[in-house]
């Protein structure tokens, strides 16, 4: 079976596609522009006797997503992308009253409109196939929102709304639609945040590894999942349910 991860040369969606690996999906590992860090995942996957290949797109730009994915069909034509982990993700952080209009639209554009570019892509095949796994990395800040995040919050929100919808469109298609809303993750995106004082809010006392969101992704990318749909599933050490 073969999986799309979208981000996975770094942090969480690294860890997801390493997990998909070994459970013997072939993943597909799009990235941005960290091209280096990509092939490192390969590399990784290929030393566990796995199997992967790079996609280079910016999933929130809708020519690239096309063109990329409509390539990738027409070279593997017999093949049908059944599992998609909505990962890429980013943050533009400040408080609404100064923030510019571009700090807004970056991240909508790649969290919230990533997510329908690259999903609407694959739809229709996983249809056609009648089976599918889409799962999508969100956050507590689109169940709660976080002050300073407006923008971040507004898109992790519509897709979790999103995510209820689409369930509800396509579960007859045994296909599941399911967001993953981690707290604090060890990874690049809070590699600035004062992690001794945050832990302190987090009941089990500690930033969360991207490993363990990784086994959370798997298990609903799996078979055994196939009676959850249309959840928002929280990993956050306890911080928020
Ligand atoms: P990260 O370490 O910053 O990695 C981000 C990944 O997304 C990289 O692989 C990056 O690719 C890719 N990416 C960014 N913009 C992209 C674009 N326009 N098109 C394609 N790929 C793009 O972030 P992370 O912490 O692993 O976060 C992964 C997901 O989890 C995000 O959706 C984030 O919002 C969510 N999340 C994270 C946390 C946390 O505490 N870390 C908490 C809640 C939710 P390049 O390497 O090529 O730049």
């Amino acid at each position: 079976m073969i999986a799309l991860v979208t981000g996975a040369s770094r942090g969480i969606g690294k860890a997801i596609a390493l997990k998909l690996a070994r459970m013997n999906f072939h993943v597909i590992l799009n990235f941005h522009s960290n091209k280096e860090k990509a092939e490192d995942v390969q590399k990784e996957i290929a030393s566990l006797g796995g199997s992967s290949e790079l996609l280079q797109f910016d999933v929130a730009d809708i020519n690239e997503v096309t063109t990329a994915l409509e390539n990738w069909k027409d070279n593997n034509s017999d093949s049908v992308i059944q599992v998609l982990v909505n990962n890429a993700g980013v943050t533009s952080d400040g408080l609404m009253v100064f923030m510019e209009r571009e700090n807004w639209t970056k991240v909508i554009d790649t969290n919230l409109n990533g997510f329908f570019n690259v999903t609407a892509q694959l739809l229709k095949d996983m249809v056609i196939s009648k089976y599918g796994r889409i799962i999508n990395i969100v956050s507590i800040s689109g169940l709660k929102g976080t002050a300073g995040q407006t923008n971040y919050s507004a898109s992790k929100g519509g897709i979790i709304a999103a995510t209820k919808a689409l369930a509800q469109e396509i579960g007859k298609k045994k296909i599941t639609v399911n967001a993953v809303a981690p707290g604090f993750i060890v990874s690049d995106m809070t590699e600035g945040l004062p992690e001794k004082e945050l832990k302190k809010m987090v009941p089990v006392n500690r930033f969360g590894q991207p490993e363990e969101v990784a086994e959370l992704v798997g298990f609903l990318a799996s078979d055994k999942a196939s009676y959850i749909t249309g959840e928002v599933i929280n990993i956050n050490g306890g911080l928020y349910s």
